[in-house]
């Protein structure tokens, strides 16, 4: 039995040693991407409910790496978090989504509303405020068109220093929504505290909504929720007619899901814009 463990601890240790090298690969491979330019965008349209109209859109990350196609963001923020490496990347998603609202509205596409993923370690920068206003003055987009989604884990891990920043950005114009709203724990105390403009309802209560009672309830109390405290309410992952039909009856503001639209990149995108609603 001995041996045979050995043996077994042999063949783990290889496999990790594989997995340690992928890792440091994709670490090294990671720390130079932004200097290469090897990451893109994607666009995914959010849909204003009463007029049916695309007037924003959620700006998604990908990479383009060398050999592997296009990468996910599962498979690379979460390394880039822990390295740091979010903080130049975060800022090259920062420039480029606020340079796109600016380009679109130029072209005479539309004055999209901006939605920007902030990942934790990015809110905990000190000088967030500084890189968005230096971004906007850059770019030329106004601050009201930049949205920045943060998740509830993150507000509520440092909610003082969230506060902080928060209310800077707020000051300034710059809307902020809580991300995967309902998925973590949020005190709704809090939610009143800090400067928010709109709750996105979690993509795993919106999946089952139209077959689960408990799910639907949860994105009905969400929707009550957010109008009683006269915040906007978007709903993600919306896939199906029933769900649509369910989220329009229930008095849902926004609605974002492959129903409508993948993330698209921004040439796909402007086709869209460009479309007559309704077509
Ligand atoms: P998220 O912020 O919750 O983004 C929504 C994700 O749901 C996106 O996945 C989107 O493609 C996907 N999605 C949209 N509609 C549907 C639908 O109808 N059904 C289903 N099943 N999925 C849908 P994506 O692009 O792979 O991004 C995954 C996560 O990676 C994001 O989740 C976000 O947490 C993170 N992420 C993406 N871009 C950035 C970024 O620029 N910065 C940071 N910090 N995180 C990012
Ligand atoms: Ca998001
Ligand atoms: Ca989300
Ligand atoms: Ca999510």
């Amino acid at each position: 039995a001995k041996k045979l463990g050995g043996a077994q601890f042999q063949f783990y240790a290889q496999d990790m040693n594989l997995r340690t090298l992928d890792r440091l690969k994709l670490e090294a491979a990671l720390r130079h991407a932004v200097e290469r330019d090897e990451f893109e965008l994607h666009y995914q349209p959010q849909l204003d409910m009463a007029s049916g109209v695309i007037d924003g859109v959620e700006a998604l990350v990908r990479w383009r790496r060398p050999g592997h196609g296009l990468v996910p963001p599962a498979e690379f923020i979460p390394v880039a978090e822990e390295t740091g490496l979010i903080i130049p990347l975060g800022d090259w998603v920062l420039r480029a989504a606020c340079a796109q609202q600016a380009a679109w509205r130029d072209a005479g596409l539309g004055d999209l509303r901006m939605a920007v993923n902030l990942s934790a370690r990015q809110f905990k920068q000190q000088d967030l405020a500084q890189s968005v206003v230096q971004a906007l003055h850059d770019t030329g987009c106004a601050a009201g068109r930049l949205e920045l989604e943060i998740t509830e884990s993150v507000l509520m891990e440092h909610p003082d220093a969230a506060t902080l920043v928060m209310e800077q950005l707020s000051d300034m114009g710059v809307k902020l929504s809580i991300d995967d709203f309902g998925s973590g724990y949020s005190s709704l105390a809090y939610l009143k505290r800090f400067p928010i403009h709109s709750l996105k309802i979690d993509r795993s209560f919106v999946h089952d909504i139209s077959c689960d009672e408990d799910d639907a309830a949860i994105a009905s109390a969400i929707i009550a929720l957010a109008h009683s405290m006269k915040l906007n309410v978007i709903a993600e992952g919306v896939e199906t007619g029933q769900q649509l039909a369910f989220l329009r009856r229930e008095g849902c503001d926004h609605v974002q899901g492959y129903y409508f639209s993948r993330p698209l990149p921004a040439a796909e995108l402007a086709l869209l814009l460009a479309r007559p609603p309704g077509q």
